[in-house]
This record gives structure tokens, C-alpha cells and sequence, in this order.
């Protein structure tokens, strides 16, 4: 179940940040790392710091892009030392925990995400996340260490966890329908975001924060295969409408 739980580092500028974050997990029972853009991976900081944790960072996934990182993924959290311009549905890190293991369990993939040292995640980034956790930190120095805050995290997972097994296992598995991974979400927005444009609703020299709002709906909405095929639908039937094709639904 802990394996359905990865840790997505963003553009992390110290390597040392990648070891002890990779140590933060494996004391937490955690192992799936994906690193987005590392400035220097391998290195002998990020071994160093993760003393014993090699297996973590000799298996991690390097990617180009938080898209790649995220596929298959159909729960996003996305970490946030200070508020953001558009307010988005926010967790405590217990919430976190328990969001996270209630979603794995059921054999969901859920990504972790957390930012840059200097710079946090962009809001391009964190409008990606279904929430964000913030840890609730001193507000005149609010921002914890990457590892640290990797830890913090870890640990709340870890102890949703154990408090899943205490009271028996895995008898959340429920069956709720799988919902629509992000690669199947980021496919969506796109499509609909053209289709707005098409029709007139999105004018791309001002788009506002359009996008961003009806993003925000969608996450909140948890979308599943099913009610994904019927949005596509939608919109590929819009686009027919808009080009005056031949619809779906033939006439009686
Ligand atoms: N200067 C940056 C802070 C980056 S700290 C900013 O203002 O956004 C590096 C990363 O550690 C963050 O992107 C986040 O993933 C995590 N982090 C640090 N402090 C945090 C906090 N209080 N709550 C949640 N995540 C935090």
C-alpha cells in the first residue's frame, strides 16, 4: 500500500536536500522517489545525507516534467510554505496523512509534491494539486527545510498508516470507481481549453483565471473513467457543433 505513495521533488537546487529526504521516507516506510529536473543527481551530498537510504535514491525515477511525474497519479498534494493568490482546498498534515493512505489503499496512486529551496512550487504547479498541506509553521519563518518538511509529511503517512493497521487492515478497500489519472485530467483541461477558446468563452489574450477556477472545480469533483468519457464526449460533440459536422445522434 505504501508503495502507491510517491514523493515528487521539485528543481531541488541542494542534493543534500535529495538524500535526506530519501532518508526522511525510508525511516517512514516509504520508497518511491521521483525527482523533476534535479540541478545535480547523482552526487555524493545526496548519498551522503541519505546514509543508508542509497537503495531510495539508486532507484529514483528522474523526470523532465511534474506531467511525467505525475502519471497514473489520481491524488495530488502539493506542499505550500505560504498562501497563494487563488485560495485552494487546504490540508493539515494529519489530513494529509490520512487522505493519503485512504486513497492508496484502495489502490490509488497519490503523489506527494514538493518544491524548489528558494522558490516553492509555482502556482502553475500547485493548480496541478487536487490540495495543498501546509504545515502549519511559525508565520514569521514559515519555511521548513525540503527534508525536513519531506519528513514531517512521511511521518504523518506513516502513522495514518499504522493507525489503519491497529484497527485492522485493509478493510477500506472499498469499491469506489477508479477516478481519472492526472495524465487523463491534463488530456481534459487541454481539450476544454480549446474548446472554450473555439466557442468564444476563453479569449486567450486575457484569460483571467479561468482556467485555473474551473481546474480547481475538477479536482474538487473527483472525476471518474466513466464521467471523464462523457466530458470528452462532450467537448469532441462542441467542437463537431462548432465546425457545423455531423453530430453523434442520429435523427429520428
Ligand atoms: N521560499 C519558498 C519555500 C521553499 S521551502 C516559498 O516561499 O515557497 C522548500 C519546500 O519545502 C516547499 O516548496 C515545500 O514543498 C516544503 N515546505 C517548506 N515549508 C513548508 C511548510 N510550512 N508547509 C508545507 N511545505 C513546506
Amino acid at each position: 500500500m505504501l508503495q502507491n505513495i510517491r514523493v515528487v521533488l521539485v528543481n531541488t537546487s541542494h542534493p543534500g536536500n535529495i538524500g535526506g529526504a530519501a532518508r526522511a521516507m525510508k525511516n517512514m516506510g516509504l520508497a518511491h522517489l521521483v525527482l523533476v529536473d534535479p540541478l545535480q543527481f547523482p552526487a555524493a551530498d545526496a548519498s551522503a545525507r541519505a546514509s543508508g537510504a542509497d537503495d531510495l535514491l539508486a532507484n529514483a525515477q528522474v523526470v523532465a516534467t511534474l506531467e511525467e511525474a505525475l502519471v497514473g497519479c489520481s491524488l495530488v498534494l502539493g506542499t505550500s510554505a505560504r498562501d497563494r493568490s487563488l485560495p485552494w482546498p487546504m490540508l493539515d498534515p494529519r489530513e494529509c496523512g490520512g487522505k493519503t493512505v485512504e486513497a492508496a489503499a484502495t489502490g490509488q496512486q497519490v503523489a506527494l509534491v514538493f518544491g524548489r529551496e528558494h522558490a516553492g512550487l509555482t502556482n502553475d504547479e500547485l493548480q496541478r494539486c487536487h490540495y495543498h498541506v501546509h504545515i502549519p509553521s511559525n508565520p514569521e519563518f514559515s519555511s521548513l527545510n525540503l527534508a525536513a518538511a519531506v519528513q514531517v509529511l512521511a511521518y504523518e503517512v506513516r502513522t495514518a498508516w499504522l493507525a489503519g493497521q491497529a484497527a485492522g487492515g485493509a478493510s477500506t478497500a472499498a469499491e469506489a470507481p477508479a477516478l481519472a489519472t492526472m495524465d487523463e485530467m491534463e488530456g481534459f483541461y487541454k481539450h476544454l481549453e480549446a474548446t472554450l477558446v473555439q466557442i468564444g468563452f476563453l479569449d486567450p489574450a486575457n484569460p483571467r483565471h479561468l482556467m485555473a477556477r474551473l481546474r480547481r472545480l475538477f479536482a474538487r469533483s473527483a472525476v471518474d473513467h466513466t464521467e471523464m468519457s462523457i466530458l470528452r464526449g462532450i467537448l469532441t460533440e462542441t467542437g463537431k457543433a462548432v465546425r457545423g459536422e455531423p453530430h453523434k445522434r442520429k435523427e429520428q
